[in-house]
């Protein structure tokens, strides 16, 4: 099935405003319509995990920008934001169940460790990949990339044209 994820990026958001009175969202969209490969449930989740982590762990607000563009037959979807950051010797735990960084910054910040799994088994079951690079300190920025989705509609339409 083919979804745009735009869509699912403003819905996202929508249900997520209540946490963002300091943040400021921005969009660098290419290619609209930004159809990929997968299910709107499991994308919905996808986005869902990766919003709410910039949110929470952005806690003095910032930008939180987010983009999309193609590299090769992928579409890539990249979430900013200008908060606590990871440290290095984080990172290569972040997408294990149950890991949580343990850091003085956001030891109030509740959360199971399990949103970044999610995010990693579902993005691997719809054969796409996710990558991290983050300052601690400065901010983190997480991407992924889901196969580009084909609209079965237009393509009947030009098969028959
Ligand atoms: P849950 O998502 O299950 O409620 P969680 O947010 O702690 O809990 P993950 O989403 O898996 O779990 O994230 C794992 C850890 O990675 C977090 O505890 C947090 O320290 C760090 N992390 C995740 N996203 C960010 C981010 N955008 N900025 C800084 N740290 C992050
Ligand atoms: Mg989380």
């Amino acid at each position: 099935i083919c979804v745009d994820i735009e869509k699912i990026i403003y819905k996202v958001l929508d249900f997520n405003k209540i946490n963002m009175e300091n943040h400021e969202v921005s969009y660098q969209f290419q290619d609209k319509p930004l159809l990929v490969m997968g299910d709107e449930d499991s994308l919905t989740q996808i986005m869902m995990n990766l919003v709410s982590n910039a949110i929470k762990y952005s806690p003095k607000g910032g930008k939180i920008q987010i983009s999309a563009w193609k590299e090769g037959e992928y579409r890539a979807i990249s979430i900013k934001d200008e908060g606590l950051g990871i440290p290095a010797d984080s990172l290569n735990q972040l997408f294990s169940k149950f890991y949580r960084v343990d850091n003085s910054d956001r030891r109030q910040i509740g959360g199971t460790g399990l949103g970044l799994s999610i995010v990693k088994e579902i993005v691997t079951s719809h054969k796409g990949d996710i990558r991290v690079s983050s300052v601690y300190g400065e901010g983190s920025t997480f991407t992924i990339r889901l196969p580009i989705g084909v609209n079965l509609d237009e393509e009947d339409l030009l098969l028959r044209a």
